[in-house]
C-alpha cells in the first residue's frame, strides 16, 4: 500500500491524505479546506490531484474546516463512497458545512458585485452539502469495525473538540497486517469541558499533527484565572465591555462554561454576558447538549444533575441581527462572545469597530490568530488604527490574550501523546498539520528521543508503506 499526502503537508491547513490497497481500494484521511489570503485559496481548493469518484471511503478525525470543509467539493466532483465519522462530528458538520456553502455562495456574489466580471462559482452549493450529509455513517470510540474485508479501523478520543477522533487503520496485505495511526488534531490535558486525549493502540506507522511542535503553553495561570482577572479589571475596576472574538465550534462553548463556574461562584457580580454568533447558539444548544457523555467529568456531574453547563443567570443568547445592533447601545459593563475567532469575518466586527477606540475596553483573543487578521493586528496594535468597514478606528483599548484555551497539545504534549507507542515496533513517524520550521524542530526532539525514521512529507509525497527502512534519516 502506499501513501500520499495531499494537504497539511509543511502547512497548517487543507489537511488530506491519500491511503491506496494494492488492490486499488481508496481510504482519504479527511478532505479540508486550506485557508489564509482569499483569491489564492479559491484555486487551491477547487481542484483535486486524483479523481474524486474513484475514492472509497473518507475518514474524518473533526469537524473543523481544514479538516472536514472541502467535502461537499469532492462530492460535487464525483465522490459517492462512505464518510466515516464519530456520531458528534456528524451533527457538527451538519451546521458547519452548511454555514460555509452559505459563505462560499455570499462571497462569490460579492466577487461579481466587486469587480462586475464573471464571478468566480462558489466551491459548493446547499445542495452539494445535502448531498454530502446523506454520505455520512457514524462510528463510536474504542470500537473496531470492517471498512473493506482488508481494512478495520477505530476510533479514539483525540480530546481536541467535541466528537474528535484520532483513527488506528488494521490492514491486511499480502498475508501481512500493518496498522496506521493518524492522530487528528490532540488537545490539551486538563482542558475545560472536554477529556483529555486517549492513547492509540499500538501502531506501525503514525501520522501526527505538529501544530505546536516547537512550542508550549504558557502555565501562568489557568484559562479560568486569567479570564477572572482580565474580566475584574475591564468590568468591575473600569465598568467597561470586555469583547471576545471566538470561534463558533469549541472556543464559544469553553468560554461560556468558564463564566457559568465564575457565575455559580459568584463572581460575575450581575455584568450581563452575550453570545452573540448565530452558529455558536445552533452548536451550543442543538449539538453540545446532545452529547453529555462526551464531556470530562466536571461537565457530566453538571447534566447528572439536570444543570446545562452552557446556560446561566445572565447569559442571553443573541438571535437576531437586530438584538445585535442594541447591543451597541448598552450601557455599563457587559460581555459579548462573538465569532470569528480571528476577527474577520462575522458578527464580532461591528463589536470591534464599536469598542476598539474606548480605552477602558478590553478585546480579549482566546485563541490562534493567523498573520494579516484583524485580530493579530490587534494584538500587535500594528497598525495603531484599523480599517472596519470603511472607518479608521484607532486601537486604543485594552488588548489581552489567554493561552490556556488553546484547542491543541503543545510540544511537551505531543510527545507525552507519541511516547505510549512502544518504539520498538513503531517503524516510522510521519508529521503533518504543521509549519515547516516547527515541524524541523519536533523532528530534531523526537530524534533525540530514539524515534525511528521521522519524516516530514512535502505535498504530494508518496511513501510505499512497508518498504520504508527502519534507519533514523
Ligand atoms: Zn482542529
Amino acid at each position: 500500500m502506499k501513501i500520499t499526502f495531499w494537504g497539511a503537508a509543511r502547512e497548517i491547513t487543507g489537511s488530506m491524505h491519500l491511503i491506496e490497497l494494492a488492490d486499488g481500494f481508496k481510504i482519504l484521511l479527511e478532505c479540508g479546506l486550506y485557508q489564509g489570503v482569499k483569491e489564492e485559496l479559491y484555486v487551491k481548493n477547487k481542484s483535486f490531484p486524483f479523481d474524486a469518484s474513484q475514492i472509497d471511503v473518507v475518514i474524518l478525525s473533526h469537524a473543523h474546516a481544514d479538516h472536514a470543509g472541502n467535502i461537499p467539493n469532492l462530492v460535487k466532483q464525483g465522490f459517492r463512497g462512505k464518510i466515516i465519522s464519530t456520531p458528534a462530528t456528524f451533527d457538527l458538520c451538519a451546521y458547519i458545512l452548511t454555514d460555509s456553502a452559505n459563505i462560499n455562495e455570499n462571497d462569490a456574489k460579492k466577487r461579481k458585485a466587486k469587480n462586475n466580471k464573471t464571478p468566480l462559482q462558489p466551491l459548493y452549493s446547499q445542495e452539494d452539502v445535502r448531498n454530502t450529509l446523506e454520505l455520512f455513517h457514524t462510528a463510536h470510540y474504542n470500537k473496531w469495525y470492517t471498512l473493506h474485508p482488508q481494512v478495520k479501523f477505530m476510533f479514539t478520543d483525540a480530546g481536541h473538540i467535541l466528537g474528535s477522533a484520532s483513527v488506528t487503520l488494521e490492514i491486511r496485505e499480502n498475508e501481512k497486517t500493518t496498522r496506521i495511526g493518524f492522530t487528528g488534531d490532540i488537545g490539551t490535558e486538563n482542558r475545560l469541558v472536554l477529556r483529555d486525549p486517549v492513547p492509540m493502540p499500538q501502531v506501525d506507522y503514525l501520522i501526527i499533527e505538529s501544530t505546536y511542535g516547537a512550542r508550549m503553553h504558557s502555565r501562568k495561570e489557568t484559562a479560568e484565572e486569567a479570564l477572572l482577572r482580565i474580566f475584574n479589571e475591564t468590568c468591575i475596576q473600569r465598568k467597561a465591555k470586555l469583547i471576545i472574538p471566538a470561534f463558533s465550534l469549541d472556543r464559544t462553548q469553553a468560554v461560556v462554561f468558564a463564566f457559568e463556574k465564575l457565575s455559580r461562584i459568584g463572581k460575575l457580580q450581575h455584568v450581563p454576558v452575550y453570545v452573540d454568533s448565530p452558529l455558536a447558539t445552533d452548536l451550543t444548544q442543538n449539538v453540545f447538549i446532545k452529547y453529555s457523555d462526551c464531556f470530562d467529568d466536571e461537565v457530566i456531574a453538571y447534566f447528572n444533575q439536570n444543570h446545562n453547563p452552557f446556560e446561566f443567570d445572565r447569559l442571553t443568547y443573541v438571535a437576531t441581527k437586530e438584538e445585535s445592533k442594541q447591543l451597541n447601545k448598552l450601557e455599563g459593563p457587559c460581555v459579548i462572545i462573538s465569532a470569528s475567532g480571528m476577527g474577520d469575518g462575522g458578527r464580532v466586527m461591528h463589536h470591534l469597530k464599536n469598542n476598539l477606540a474606548k480605552p477602558e475596553n478590553t478585546i480579549l483573543i482566546v485563541g490562534f490568530c493567523a498573520e494579516n487578521t484583524l485580530g493579530s493586528k490587534i494584538l500587535k496594535k500594528d497598525p495603531p488604527q484599523l480599517e472596519i468597514f470603511g472607518d479608521t478606528i484607532p486601537i486604543l483599548a485594552h488588548t489581552e490574550q489567554i493561552d490556556a484555551f488553546s484547542a491543541h497539545a503543545d510540544q511537551s504534549e505531543l510527545l507525552k501523546f507519541i511516547d505510549t507507542q512502544d518504539k520498538n515496533l513503531l517503524k516510522g513517524v510521519f508529521l503533518v498539520h504543521g509549519e515547516y520550521q516547527e515541524q524541523l524542530t519536533f523532528k530534531e526532539l523526537l530524534k533525540k528521543h530514539n524515534f525511528p525514521n521521522v519524516q516530514i512529507p512535502a505535498k504530494g509525497e508518496i511513501f510505499e508503506i512497508n518498504t520504508l527502512n527502519h534507519e533514523q534519516n
